[in-house]
């Protein structure tokens, strides 16, 4: 069976990342989607959540069903983690096998060549790439060369291998982001409907983003 993780900072996770997951399980075959929050060092002055909250919130909003599960294994870690460092040990735990889709924005794509080495990224996983408005696939540079050299739009290829593909997918982008979130929650404003009732209930016995 093969594993797909979506991350992100998920602070606080919204509909929008609940929508892309459900599609992406749905496309890919698989029985769950991780979605693994990341540790990121808090922001200085500005209100935030805990990792342990950003997770409180995570499992709150997808309790009770299994298409979605969450993932600690980055915010378990002591040092700070790249992707690379987490496909590696996801790709341990699984074994060479199975296929691994690591599941990412275009705008992640955009800059992944500033991720520590970010060309070893395909020897663990094949990478998702889901379409975002705002932001073109690279037409010319090193990351443009790199996709031409692995892209894949056959997913049955995919599925038939552990690693090394590049695959691009439209999927359903809800105008919605953590940022308007907290935007809204500093101005005092109501979000109900853009993250699920668990999470602005969390969200309001916590005091968050006040
Ligand atoms: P922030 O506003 O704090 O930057 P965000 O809403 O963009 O956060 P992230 O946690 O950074 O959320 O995003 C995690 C992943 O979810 C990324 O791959 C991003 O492309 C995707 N994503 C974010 N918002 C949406 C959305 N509205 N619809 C679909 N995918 C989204």
């Amino acid at each position: 069976m093969a594993i797909a993780l979506f991350g992100g900072t998920f602070n606080p996770v919204h509909t929008g990342h609940l929508r892309v997951a459900t599609e992406l399980a749905e496309l890919l075959h698989v029985r769950s989607v991780r979605m693994m929050p990341c540790a990121f060092p808090p922001h200085r002055g500005a209100p935030q959540a805990s990792a342990q909250q950003r997770l409180d919130m995570l499992n709150a909003a997808i309790a009770n069903q299994s298409l979605l599960v969450a993932d600690d294994l980055e915010l378990q870690r002591t040092e700070p983690s790249y992707s690379i460092d987490t496909l590696e040990l996801v790709r341990q735990q699984i074994g060479a096998v199975q296929p691994l889709f690591f599941c990412i924005g275009m705008d992640a794509l955009a800059k992944i060549d500033t991720w520590q080495r970010w060309r070893e990224l395909l020897g663990h996983c094949h990478i998702v790439v889901s379409s975002r408005p705002e932001t073109e696939r690279p037409k010319t540079g090193a990351v443009a060369e790199w996709i031409d050299a692995h892209r894949c739009d056959d997913l049955a290829i995919l599925q038939q291998s552990p690693a090394g593909k590049v695959h691009f997918c439209e999927m359903t982008m809800l105008d919605l982001s953590s940022t308007e979130i907290r935007r809204k929650l500093a101005r005092g404003e109501n979000i109900q409907f853009m993250t699920p009732d668990a999470v602005v209930n969390y969200i309001q016995q916590h005091h968050l983003y006040e």
